[in-house]
């Protein structure tokens, strides 16, 4: 069997994170089946079907996407999927209009100002070499329900944290003490005020659409039977969600 060109990472068992590590996005593999936990920059297509051929499977193998919020970072390939094999994407449905504009949704003046930092531009440039400004529209989505155990390789488990985007969702996968926190948790703000830290953190307000409340939201993350947390950029926490949800809570929110 070829080894695809890229270095595949497990990153919990039958877990694998696909991206750029600020910018990831994962593989949930279950006996040959698959489900995809956000779907990427277009720029990193490649590597879904690199993964999946180190498996000796393909596209059709693939049964869901699962978006944590509708961003452009996370939602970048969906479509390519479904449109390649009809797997069914799932997103909340306060994050739809995202999801379907095919864009990033356009800063507000006060975001711009407050984004104005080296890191941003850093980051802006990453995004748009990525595709992010402009990615194929999903042409048809499923609903994640807040507290719905979805029947899709992994059975993971839908919990809402509003805050980064009103639609945002954790996944959590009971049985392999895992959960996907999407933006709502990371560990990593690619264009956080330097120095850029490390280690579970909230966005940067900049980022999120009701700060507030995506702080207010870690408590449904608390929790969790969770050793693993996956976030959507940085690199895995393995020291319970109990602990990233304290250590984030320290920090607070960031500017
Ligand atoms: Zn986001
Ligand atoms: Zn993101």
């Amino acid at each position: 069997m070829r080894r695809p060109s890229l270095m595949v990472t497990e990153v919990a068992a039958g877990v694998h994170v696909l991206g750029s590590l600020r910018f990831n996005w994962y593989v949930v593999e279950q006996g040959g089946r698959f489900t995809v936990v956000d779907a990427g920059l277009p720029a990193h297509w490649a590597q879904l079907g690199a993964l999946l051929e180190w498996f000796g499977e393909d596209l059709s193998s693939v049964e869901a996407v699962l978006l944590t919020h509708g961003h452009a970072d996370h939602a970048g390939n969906a479509e390519r999927i479904r449109d390649g094999c009809g797997a069914s994407v799932y997103a909340h449905p306060a994050d739809w209009p995202d999801v379907r504009s095919g864009r990033l949704p356009r800063p507000t003046a006060a975001q711009v100002l407050r984004l104005v930092r080296p890191s941003w531009l850093t980051f802006t440039v990453e995004m748009a070499r990525g595709g992010a400004m402009r990615f194929p529209p999903v042409q048809e989505l499923s609903e994640l329900e807040d507290g719905a155990a979805l029947d899709v390789p992994g059975r993971p488990r839908v919990v809402a944290v509003p805050g980064h985007t009103a639609g945002s969702c954790a996944l959590h996968l009971p049985a392999g003490g895992v959960v996907f926190t999407g933006d709502a948790l990371v560990t990593l703000n690619p264009a956080a005020r330097a120095p850029v830290r490390r280690g579970p953190q909230l966005a940067c307000d900049a980022f999120q659409e009701d700060a507030a409340q995506a702080l207010a939201s870690l408590a449904r993350l608390e929790a969790l039977d969770a050793h693993t947390v996956l976030p959507g950029h940085g690199e895995p926490w393995t020291g319970g969600v109990g602990e990233a949800v304290q250590r984030a809570r320290a920090l607070g929110r960031l500017p």
